[in-house]
C-alpha cells in the first residue's frame, strides 16, 4: 500500500511569474482539467489550493492509530453509469469491487435503505410480494399532483408513516431545516423500490473504492512536468502576482470570487467526530444512518468496511460520527432552495461576463454534484477548451 505524503507539494513551492492556465482548487474538477490540459494541450498549468492537501473533499488518508484508510470529508463512494467517466478515471486507479449498501436505525431497529420491499415488509410487519406492494403503498400515499417541497414529494412517494420514520428526522438533522422548506429534488437522490434491490445508487453500474485510496488518483493526475501544484495558497492573495496567459479555472465558492457583492450563498457543512472502539467490527457496514431526531448524529461511518480486500488490525476499529453544521468556511452542500437558487442565478450572470475565468465543480457552480458528474462536467469543459 502506498503511503501518501505531500513532499512534492507545499506552500514553499515558488509561484511561477506566469502560467498558461491557473487552476484554483485541487479537487476533482480542477485536477481533471489540470491533467487534460497538461497531457493533451501541452500547456503549462499552475494549480493551487488553500488547504494543505490535494484531492479536495475526496481526500483520503491513513489513520495513524489503526492503520485504517478513511475519507477526511465523509465517505465517498465512486459510482457512475457513464462508461466514458469510468474509463477516464480508470486510467489512474483500479477499483476494489466494493458495493455500497446503506442501513438506517429507527427506534433502535435497523432497516435497509433505500426504502425497498425489505424495508416495507419489516416496518409494517407484513410479507408482501413485489406485485402486491404497489397497491399497499398507494393506499398510504397522498396524491399531490405537483409536490412543492421535500415533505410533499416524500409523502407522495411513500406515504406518511415511512416518511415520518425514515425521511423526516434524518432530513431535518441533515439540513437543519424543516423538510417543508427544502426543494423536492433532494429526495430524487433516494430511490424507492418495490423489490429487494438494496443497492444505494440508481446509477451504480460501475462502483467501488480506489484500491490505493482517492488521494493516489490525484497524485497521479497531477504528476506531470507541466503541472506545478502549490498548497496552502490562497487565490485571493496571489491573483495579482501571476500572469495567466490563457484562462483561470476557479472551483471555489462562486460568491467568494465576486467578493459576496450580491450577498452570501448558504451552504451546509458537516463535522466528523473520530472515535475508536476496541472491537474488530462495530456496526457491520460502512455507513449507518440514524433516522430519529433523538440520535444527534446523522450517520456513523466505519471506514474499515470500504476496503474489505485489506487486512486491517482486529483489536480496534475507527469510527466517525457525522453531524450537520452550517459552516460557511467549509462549504460542502449547496442549499438549493428558491432564495439561493435565485442568488446563484445572479452570480452566474456575473460569471458569464468573466471571459478569462471558467467556473466549475460543486462550489463554483453551486450544484449538489456527485463525483462522476464533476468528472463529466470537467471533461465537457475540456472539450470546449480544445475547440
Ligand atoms: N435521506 C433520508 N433518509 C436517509 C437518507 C437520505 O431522508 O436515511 C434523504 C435526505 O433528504 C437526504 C437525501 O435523501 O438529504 C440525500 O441523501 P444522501 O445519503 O444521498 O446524501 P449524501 O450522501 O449526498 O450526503
Amino acid at each position: 500500500m502506498v503511503h501518501l505524503g505531500h513532499n512534492k507539494y507545499n506552500k514553499h513551492m515558488k509561484l511561477p511569474e506566469e502560467t498558461d492556465y491557473l487552476i484554483v482548487g485541487c479537487g476533482l474538477f480542477g485536477s481533471v482539467l489540470a491533467e487534460r490540459i497538461s497531457c493533451k494541450l501541452k500547456k503549462k498549468v499552475t494549480i493551487i489550493d488553500k488547504r494543505n492537501h490535494i484531492g479536495g473533499n475526496c481526500y483520503s488518508t491513513i489513520d495513524q492509530e489503526t492503520g485504517i484508510e478513511y475519507h477526511q470529508y465523509g465517505t465517498h463512494i465512486f459510482h457512475t453509469n457513464s462508461q466514458e467517466v469510468f474509463r477516464y478515471v480508470s486510467q489512474f486507479t483500479q477499483f476494489n469491487g466494493y458495493y455500497h449498501q446503506v442501513l438506517t436505525t429507527h427506534k433502535n431497529k435497523v432497516y435497509q435503505l433505500p426504502i425497498n420491499l425489505e424495508t416495507i415488509n419489516s416496518f409494517f410487519n407484513v410479507n408482501l410480494k413485489p406485485f402486491e406492494v404497489k397497491a399497499f403503498i398507494e393506499k398510504k400515499v397522498k396524491a399531490i399532483p405537483q409536490p412543492k417541497n421535500l415533505e410533499e414529494k416524500a409523502i407522495s412517494l411513500v406515504g406518511e408513516e415511512l416518511y415520518e420514520a425514515f425521511i423526516k428526522g434524518y432530513t431535518q438533522k441533515q439540513w437543519n431545516k424543516d423538510p417543508k422548506e427544502l426543494p423536492a429534488t433532494i429526495i430524487n437522490r433516494l430511490p424507492v423500490r418495490f423489490n429487494y434491490d438494496e443497492s444505494y445508487f440508481n446509477n451504480g453500474r460501475y462502483q467501488g473504492i480506489p484500491k490505493e485510496g482517492y488521494t493516489a488518483i490525484f497524485q497521479q493526475m497531477l504528476d506531470h512536468p507541466l503541472i506545478t501544484t502549490i498548497l496552502e495558497c490562497d487565490y485571493f492573495e496571489i491573483k495579482d502576482s501571476i500572469t495567466v496567459k490563457e484562462k483561470t479555472i476557479y472551483t471555489g465558492p462562486i460568491d467568494r470570487y465576486f467578493e459576496f457583492q450580491l450577498g452570501r450563498l448558504d451552504w451546509r457543512s458537516i463535522r466528523l467526530e473520530r472515535k475508536i472502539e476496541s472491537v474488530e467490527d462495530y456496526q457491520g457496514t460502512s455507513v449507518m444512518n440514524y433516522a430519529d431526531l433523538k440520535d444527534k448524529q446523522t450517520r456513523i461511518h466505519e471506514p474499515r468496511h470500504l476496503h474489505p480486500e485489506r487486512s486491517y488490525q482486529k483489536e480496534k476499529t475507527l469510527l466517525f460520527y457525522e453531524y450537520s453544521e452550517s459552516n460557511i468556511n467549509e462549504p460542502f452542500y449547496p442549499i438549493n432552495d428558491d432564495k439561493n437558487k435565485e442568488l446563484y442565478r445572479k452570480y452566474k450572470e456575473l460569471a458569464m461576463k468573466e471571459k478569462n475565468t471558467l467556473f466549475g465543480g460543486r462550489l463554483g457552480t453551486y450544484s449538489y454534484y456527485d463525483m462522476d458528474q464533476v468528472i463529466a462536467q470537467a471533461l465537457k469543459v475540456f472539450d470546449s477548451l480544445k475547440a
